[in-house]
């Protein structure tokens, strides 16, 4: 290691872990100790085990509290669980009515989440978007008059030390393949690969793809080819192509780059901020934030919802309720849910994800929007936070933050649950990076990192025709929301958009 480089000795460089950005919310998992009887009953909840450490309720579960179910002391029509995309979208859905809607943390948008740094916006999660195949995404565009920006050009990426711009398309004669620096026959490799999947109809082989692994479409081919998927694919849906649905990756690999996309300076987040700002009032005062649910049970017609509101146990009576958490969390937390529905939920699986926010005084990177490292060990890409506005450069004095995307394997968990391990990990990527880019040390001034507990659902084979219909099943008058409910990859509009099927269900009850 060249000492000039070593990041971890440069003691200007402000490390800072994000409060309140860990998703995984231990307090439902506390649940997760007990056996379904025992989750069913009313009355005190035994202390359980812990997940992870970032709130108060959780620190008290921990401490092992017994959290009390108390008697309801208000009633609302509808309960929506959740802040994020999917929730606002309920809320959208709902504004006209009496809903209360719960997140735990103080802000609303759960992994579409955007924060600043000396004015420039960036993303903690959710980073672009696009419309062009699906109406129904169009439709919330206009819905919301979102107001956000094509992004120029295409993703770069880096192959034996070379950066190549604008290097996929989705087309086997993209010219950018050419500047690959290995042999002709690792080009070819490329290029028949997109050959290959250019022809297949994804939706009338929806079972055959969705069970294969993506991996089989890499056999005989070039390594180079399977570690830029490999990459691209953890950072986009949590999984390798091992673990990756073909159905999603031929999607991704041929489609995705083919129509234009969509995002804001500082990501997916800006959208979450513009759904909340335009509801109405009223519906803005139906939000509870620091409000975290640990059960969700039916009593008779109604349905009751406990919460912790700051330190105080509240529950309130709702004719339905909406779940918009991911299932991992809503499995503990509804009880007395259908075995087969359960055990669904707990099948599904979730990356832990560790998002890097590097702060620079200056611009040190404008190659291209999403910029991957096949191959890196700590990290799989990273955006430049404003490409959106300055993909042409801009004045390259302004302050720059570049956001890094570190999707982690499902065993590599509870490495991130502690702080030390979170900043072990952004310290390496951080060495690797400047180890590609020295110029860009000197300009760092702060590290944010924000530690995704296990938020994104992945598209695993399987997930799309058996998994996700077991576990979004209706149990009224309980109805689920969330992006893992249903779509193809976990996203800002199918969050939305099952938040807003949920809540149309849910409006039935009043
Ligand atoms: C690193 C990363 C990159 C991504 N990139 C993209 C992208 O480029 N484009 C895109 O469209 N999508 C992207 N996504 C996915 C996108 O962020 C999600 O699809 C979207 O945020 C899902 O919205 P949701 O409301 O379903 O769930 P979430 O965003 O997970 O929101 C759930 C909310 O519920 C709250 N909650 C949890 N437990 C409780 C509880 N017990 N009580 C009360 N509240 C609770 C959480 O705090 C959170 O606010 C990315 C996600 C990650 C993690």
């Amino acid at each position: 290691m060249n000492a000039a480089m070593d990041v971890t000795r440069r003691s200007f460089i402000r490390w800072v872990i994000s409060a309140g950005a860990v998703m995984a919310c231990p307090a439902p998992m506390a649940f997760a100790a007990l056996s379904d009887k025992k989750r069913g009953s009313e009355g005190k909840i035994p202390p359980g085990r812990l997940q992870s450490e970032t709130n108060t309720v959780c620190h008290d579960v921990r401490d092992g509290l017994n959290l009390p179910l108390p008697a309801p002391s208000m009633k609302k029509d509808v309960v929506i669980v959740g802040g994020g995309p999917s929730g606002l979208g309920a809320a959208d859905e709902l504004k006209n009515e009496d809903f209360l809607l719960i997140e735990k943390e103080e802000h609303l948008g759960g992994n579409a989440y955007a924060e600043s740094w000396k004015g420039v916006p960036y993303s903690t999660g959710a980073a672009w978007d696009d419309t062009a195949g699906e109406p129904s995404f169009k439709a919330l565009v206009k819905r919301w008059n979102l107001n956000w920006k094509e992004i120029p050009g295409n993703d770069a990426a880096h192959f034996g030390g070379v950066w190549i711009r604008n290097f996929w398309n989705g087309y086997a004669d993209n010219p950018a393949i050419d500047k690959l620096p290995y042999s002709n026959s690792v080009k070819k490799s490329f290029r028949d690969f997109l050959k290959g999947i250019e022809g297949i109809d994804i939706d009338k082989n929806l079972n055959a793809l969705d069970l294969k692994p993506f991996s089989d479409y890499f056999k005989g081919r070039a390594p180079e080819l399977k570690a830029y998927w490999d990459g691209f694919g953890k950072s986009n849906w949590g999984a390798p192509t091992e673990m990756s649905s073909s159905y999603l990756g031929i999607q991704a690999a041929r489609d995705w780059f083919r129509v234009p996309r969509y995002t804001w300076a500082g990501g997916i987040g800006i959208g979450s901020k513009e759904v909340y700002e335009q509801l109405p009032e009223k519906a803005k005062k139906s939000i509870l934030t620091g409000a975290a649910a640990y059960s969700v049970r039916k009593k008779g017609k109604k349905v009751l919802v406990s919460f912790f509101h700051g330190k105080k146990p509240v529950t309130v009576e709702a004719k339905s309720v909406v779940m918009c958490v991911p299932k991992f969390i809503t499995r503990f937390l509804v009880q007395d849910l259908p075995e087969e529905q359960a055990r669904a939920m707990g099948a599904m699986r979730y990356a832990p994800y560790l998002v890097y926010n590097l702060c620079f005084s200056r611009v040190v990177t404008n190659r291209g929007f999403d910029n991957w490292v096949p191959g890196a060990k700590n990290f799989t890409d990273f955006i430049p936070a404003d490409w959106v506005t300055y993909a042409d450069g801009g004045n390259l004095k302004r302050p720059q933050v570049v956001t890094v995307y570190a999707p982690l394997n499902q065993d590599q968990r509870e490495s991130i649950l502690t702080d030390a391990g979170a900043l072990e990990r952004a310290k390496a990527a951080v060495e690797e990076l400047v180890a590609l880019s020295p110029e860009w040390l000197p300009h760092l001034e702060e590290v944010r990192i924000y530690r995704r507990g296990h938020p994104m659902p992945m598209s695993i084979p399987g997930y799309f025709t058996k998994l996700q219909p077991t576990a979004r099943r209706d149990f009224p008058p309980i109805y689920f929301g969330c992006s893992d409910a249903k779509g193809e990859v976990s996203d800002f509009f199918f969050a939305s958009l099952n938040g807003i099927a949920a809540a149309k269900k849910a409006a039935k009850h009043i």
